[in-house]
């Protein structure tokens, strides 16, 4: 459920119409819902009531300041696997202790970033990594909680490009070798392992492949456990996901992937820690367009609309759907047309959606995208010297600019023309 919908024929963000913002910020634009962002992380907070928990937001899929500032006030942590996201969370006034860190190629710098200003625990991915962990903390003088990612070797029946449990995957450490691992742990300096930590993909619209990996690191817990490790925290990842059609059958909620963990891992007693990316930010946001041309070729008609591949690259590099609705509402019986819709950029890869039945339109008019707050603007590009575009935030009947426009100067003013050229 998300918070935009049509009011007197034209959708709105909350209490706020779309076509005025776009009047004020210009397209395209992506507008996110607090209400919706607020919704989601709470139906997470409620689906593991059972436990001790902390909800940590994936800050990859959206990483806005006042989209972590919203999720940080109402108590979530934060997964990073950067340390420009472990900045963007301490910046949003979320405390180390709710942080934790993820990915498979952790600097130097970026574990003593962690170390120095606080950090829950590094999610460690390699035997190479725990070493150098374990020199960097010891080298400051402190102790890193850890927990190993493992590898359950289990299909997440997701996309390629997201799925990241199988054991040909760089993810993770295999599970078979989680045992020795956690022995070398206990013998390294600088490091306390405190938990186990799985991620088996994205978008996963089944429960069945986390419950097997649950069930592995369940029985992973307990042989750790008779080893002497005292195992008190499980991170479970994140990758349930959305609807993005909303033809289709939609995926688990929450409260059955909360009932899911509880029958797996509930009666080992441990914190549970989950990090949700897709399910809080992504029907929290729109990405806005407008048509610029109706170009009617040979047996296909194109909307070329002026936002691009590098302004959501997800249909581009995933061939995901993004369900794509006018602005103002079709009245019935309005005339249909069939529209292949595709941005100005240089590339046939730049095409959003082919064949898709719209009401027929025509230059200006918006269009909006659905389900664009999650990996969207986070993963936008300038190609073809295109600024990146707004992001804009709704409160009930109040909204923001939460991400301005590049000037072109600012785009240009990044590069340098060296003195001696
Ligand atoms: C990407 C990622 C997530 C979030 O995945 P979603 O599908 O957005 O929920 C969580 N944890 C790790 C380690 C990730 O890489």
């Amino acid at each position: 459920m998300d918070h935009f919908l049509y009011r007197d024929g034209i959708l709105h963000a909350e209490d706020v119409a779309i076509p005025e913002i776009a009047a004020k910020v210009g397209t395209p634009f992506y507008v996110y819902s607090a209400a919706t962002l607020r919704r989601h992380i709470g139906l997470f907070a409620e689906a593991l009531d059972w436990a001790d928990h902390l909800v940590c937001f994936a800050v990859k899929s959206n990483s806005n300041l006042a989209v972590l500032k919203l999720l940080g006030d109402m108590g979530a942590g934060m997964d990073v696997v950067s340390g420009g996201e472990y900045r963007r969370a301490r910046a949003a006034g979320v405390s180390g202790d709710r942080i934790v860190f993820s990915g498979v190629g952790k600097t130097r710098d970026e574990m003593r970033l962690a170390l120095s200003e606080g950090i829950r625990q590094f999610n460690l991915e390699s035997e190479p990594e725990m070493r150098v962990l374990s020199q960097v903390a010891t080298e400051m003088g402190v102790v890193a909680p850890v927990t190993v990612r493992v590898n359950p070797d289990v299909d997440a029946k997701t996309h390629a490009k997201i799925s990241t449990g199988k054991s040909e995957n760089k993810f993770g450490i295999p599970i078979a070798r989680a045992r020795d691992v956690y022995a070398e742990i206990a013998n390294l300096p600088g490091l306390k392992a405190v938990g186990i930590d799985v991620h088996i993909g994205s978008q996963l619209t089944e429960l069945e492949p986390f419950r097997q990996a649950y069930q592995k690191v369940a029985e992973l817990t307990e042989i750790l456990r008779a080893d002497g490790h005292d195992i008190t925290r499980l991170d479970l990842g994140g990758g349930l996901g959305i609807p993005y059609e909303r033809s289709n059958s939609a995926p688990p909620l929450p409260l059955e992937y909360g009932q899911m963990v509880r029958e797996t891992v509930g009666h080992l007693g441990c914190e549970i820690e989950i990090e949700p990316g897709r399910l809080v930010s992504g029907n929290a946001g729109l990405m806005v367009t407008s048509v610029i041309y109706v170009k009617e070729g040979e047996g296909q008609d194109f909307l070329i609309v002026d936002a691009a591949m590098n302004d959501l690259v997800r249909p581009a590099m995933y061939e995901a759907h993004h369900d794509i609705v006018p602005v103002v509402e079709p009245s019935p019986g309005q005339e249909k047309a069939q529209y292949d819709i595709v941005g100005p950029i240089c590339e046939t890869g730049d095409t959003f959606a082919k064949r898709r039945d719209l009401d027929r339109l025509q230059a200006d008019d918006l269009i909006a995208f659905r389900s664009a707050g999650a990996y969207g603007a986070v993963m936008a590009s300038e190609y073809n010297s295109r600024p990146l575009i707004p992001e804009v935030l709704v409160m009930g009947d109040q909204y923001a600019v939460i991400r301005a426009r590049p000037t072109y100067e600012e785009m240009l003013g990044r590069d340098t023309i060296p003195a001696w050229l």
